[in-house]
C-alpha cells in the first residue's frame, strides 16, 4: 500500500493538471471500487468543476465546485491522466502507466471539458472512489477519524508526544501505524524512523524517554521528505507521477536490508515480527528497553 510520501507525490503531480478541468462524463465498470448509478453520478458530479486537489493520510481528495471525490489507491490502484500528447500517472508501476488507455484494468475514466482523461485501474480491485457533499464528507470516518498529519504545522512534538501518550502502554511500532495518531506512515517509514530514533519497535510507548521521542519525532520528518524528494519509494510498485520508479529504497537505511550492514555500527540488520508485520531493526542499535530509563 502507498505510504504518504507515494500518495504525496501522485497528489503534488495531479493537483498540477485537474485544477479548473471541469467534468464532462463519468464511465464506471466495477460497482466496488465506485458504487454509484448514472443519476447519482450526473446530480452529484458531472458539469461539476475541479477546485483543489488535496492529500489527507494516504487518501487524495479532489473538491469540485459542490461535492467531493475521495480516492483511496490500495494495493494496486492507478490515476493515470492523458491528455492531447501528455502523458502522466502514479500508482502501481505495470505498463499500464505508459501504456494505450483504458485497458483491462481500468475500472473509472472521467473526461474533462477540454477531452484530457483520468483513468482510475485497479488490477486487484481494493482501491475505491466515493462522493461526497460537504455535509456527508464530515460524517466520513475514515477521514475524519485520522491523527496528525505530519507535513502539516500542527505536527508539533507536543502535540506528537500527547498523541503517543494516549496509547502509553502499546508497543510504539502498532502505535506509529494506527492512522487515527498519525496519518499515512505505514510499514515502510516505520521502520526508518525506529531505527533512525534508535528505538526498538516493541518497546512500550511508556518505557520511552522524551530524549527518544523527539529523535522520533524529528526522524519522522527527516525521512518523509527525503522519501517524498526521492519521488517515494518503488517497493511495491510505486511509481511517481512522471513515471518514474521512486527510488527512496536506494536510501532505506533498515527497510528490506536484511542482512546487510547497519549504516550506523555494521551489525547485521535482522527481520523480526512486530504489530503482525515483517519489521527490520538493527539488533544493536535499537535494543528493547522495558523499563524507563531516566
Ligand atoms: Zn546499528
Amino acid at each position: 500500500m502507498p505510504e504518504l510520501p507515494e500518495v504525496e507525490t501522485i497528489y503534488l503531480g495531479l493537483k498540477e493538471v485537474l485544477v479548473e478541468k471541469t467534468i464532462r462524463s463519468v464511465w464506471s465498470d466495477w460497482e466496488k471500487s465506485f458504487p454509484y448509478d448514472k443519476n447519482f453520478i450526473k446530480e452529484n458530479v458531472l458539469g461539476q468543476k475541479i477546485n483543489l486537489v488535496k492529500r489527507r493520510g494516504k487518501s487524495l481528495i479532489i473538491e469540485l465546485s459542490k461535492n467531493y471525490l475521495v480516492i483511496h489507491l490500495k494495493m494496486t490502484g492507478q490515476l493515470i491522466y492523458r491528455s492531447n500528447g501528455y502523458n502522466f500517472g502514479g500508482g502501481h508501476p505495470n505498463d499500464s502507466l505508459i501504456g494505450k488507455m483504458p485497458d483491462k484494468t481500468t475500472h473509472a475514466i472521467f473526461t474533462f471539458n477540454d477531452n484530457s482523461k483520468l483513468f482510475f485501474n485497479d488490477q486487484r480491485k481494493f482501491g475505491w472512489i466515493k462522493i461526497f457533499t460537504p455535509d456527508s464528507i464530515k460524517e466520513f470516518k475514515f477521514l475524519n477519524q485520522l491523527g496528525l498529519e505530519p507535513l502539516e504545522p500542527n505536527f508539533t512534538f507536543l502535540n506528537f508526544k500527547k498523541s503517543l501518550l494516549k496509547h502509553s502502554k502499546a508497543r510504539i511500532k502498532a502505535v506509529l501505524l494506527d492512522q487515527t495518531v498519525i496519518a499515512g506512515i505505514g510499514n515502510i517509514y516505520a521502520d526508518e524512523s525506529l531505527w533512525m530514533s534508535r528505538i526498538h519497535p516493541a518497546t512500550l510507548v511508556s518505557n520511552i524517554d522524551s530524549q527518544h521521542l523527539k529523535m522520533l519525532h524529528s526522524s519522522i520528518l527527516k525521512i518523509l521528505r527525503l522519501s517524498i524528494n526521492k519521488g517515494g519509494s518503488s517497493d511495491r510498485n510505486y511509481v511517481n507521477s512522471s513515471g518514474q520508479k521512486g527510488s527512496y529504497l536506494e536510501f532505506s537505511n533498515v527497510y528490506k536490508r536484511t542482512g546487510l550492514k547497519c549504516k550506523r555500527c555494521g551489525t547485521a540488520i535482522i527481520k523480526i515480527r512486530v504489530a503482525s508485520r515483517g519489521t527490520h531493526i538493527c539488533p544493536n542499535c535499537q535494543k528493547l528497553i522495558n523499563k524507563k530509563q531516566h
